[in-house]
C-alpha cells in the first residue's frame, strides 16, 4: 500500500535514472493501465525526462522541454522500478518505458485486477487532474491543519486519508501518525484543541519523515509500522496490546491506553448491521 513515504522512496531511485537518456519506446501499456490517449504516448519518444517528481501519492516524470507529464498512480499494488540495460524484467508489464542505452522504466502490478493507472498530460491536463488534492502532508503546519479540520466535522481517522483535504496519507501512515500524536482516531476533527492540532501536526511530519528515511533504505513493512497490522502486539510507547477495530472499509490500529483513555472502541461496521 505505497503512501507519501514509500512514494517518495521510488521517486528517489528514479529521479537520476530516467534523465539519463531519451526515450526510445513509450510503451505498451495494459489497456486498463492508460487512462490518457491525447497526446498519444508515442508523444514521448525522442524526448528527455526531468526526473521524477511526486504530488501526495501520485509520481510525475515532466520532459525537459516542460511539454508532456507522465504521470503514474500505484494504488495498493503498483510497483515501478527501472531496469539496467539487460536486466531481467517482467514479461508483460503493465507499462513500460525503454530509454536509449537500453534502460526500462516498468510498472508491474501483483494480483489480476489491474488498478494502478498512467496518464500522459499536457501541463494544462496535469494541474486540471492534480487540482482536487489537499496541500501535501509532509511540511504541513499547525495552522493550515486547523483550517482543514475545522472545515470538515468528521472523525480524525478518514479524514487524514482523504487526499482532498491533505495529500499523501492513507490508512496505515493515519495509524502511525495518530499514535504518536495520542489521539482518538475517531476524535471528531472539530472537537481538537489548540494543543492537540499542534500534536497531530508535528506527528505528520515527524512520521512521515521517519517513514521516509526507512522506506529510502529499503525496509519492509515489519520495521517501518509500529501500530498498522500489529494486532495484539505490545504498543512500543506503554506495553498494552494493540486493538484494532472496523470502520467503513477500513480497519484502524489503535493503542487503547495511548489513545482513547483506555475505552475499546466499537465496530462500526459491524453495529451499523445490527441497528
Ligand atoms: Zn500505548
Amino acid at each position: 500500500m505505497p503512501e507519501l513515504p514509500e512514494v517518495e522512496a521510488v521517486r528517489c531511485a528514479l529521479d537520476e535514472p530516467v534523465r539519463a537518456f531519451p526515450i526510445e519506446r513509450a510503451g505498451p501499456a495494459h489497456v486498463a493501465t492508460l487512462k490518457t490517449i491525447d497526446p498519444p504516448l508515442r508523444a514521448l519518444e525522442g524526448r528527455r525526462l526531468a526526473g521524477a517528481a511526486r504530488r501526495g501519492k501520485r509520481l510525475l516524470f515532466e520532459t525537459e522541454d516542460g511539454e508532456l507529464i507522465l504521470m503514474v498512480h500505484l494504488m495498493s499494488a503498483g510497483r515501478l522500478r527501472y531496469l539496467r540495460a539487460g536486466e531481467k524484467g517482467p514479461k508483460q508489464p503493465a507499462f513500460r518505458l525503454r530509454f536509449q542505452g537500453g534502460g526500462e522504466l516498468v510498472l508491474t502490478e501483483a494480483g489480476s485486477k489491474k488498478r494502478a493507472g498512467v496518464w500522459l498530460l499536457t501541463p494544462e491536463q496535469a494541474d486540471e487532474e492534480l487540482a482536487h488534492l489537499g496541500p501535501e502532508a509532509l511540511g504541513i503546519g499547525a495552522g493550515r491543519l486547523a483550517e482543514i479540520l475545522a472545515a470538515d466535522s468528521r472523525r480524525l481517522h478518514p479524514l487524514l486519508r482523504d487526499q482532498r483535504a491533505l495529500a499523501g496519507i492513507g490508512r496505515a501512515w493515519s495509524n502511525e501518525i495518530l499514535h504518536t500524536a495520542r489521539l482518538s482516531p475517531f476524535a471528531l476533527t472539530t472537537q481538537l484543541s489548540a494543543e492537540e492540532i499542534e500534536r497531530l501536526a508535528a506527528a505528520v511530519n515527524e512520521e512521515l519523515a521517519r517513514g521516509i528515511d526507512l522506506r529510502v533504505r529499503g525496509a519492509g513493512d515489519a520495521r517501518t509500522y509500529r501500530i498498522h497490522n500489529r494486532l495484539a502486539q505490545p504498543c512500543p510507547s506503554c506495553g498494552t496490546p494493540i486493538a484494532r477495530v472496523d470502520y467503513e472499509e477500513h480497519t484502524i490500529y489503535y493503542c487503547p491506553d495511548c489513545q482513547t483513555g483506555g475505552r475499546v472502541l466499537k465496530d462500526r461496521r459491524l453495529s451499523r448491521l445490527l441497528r
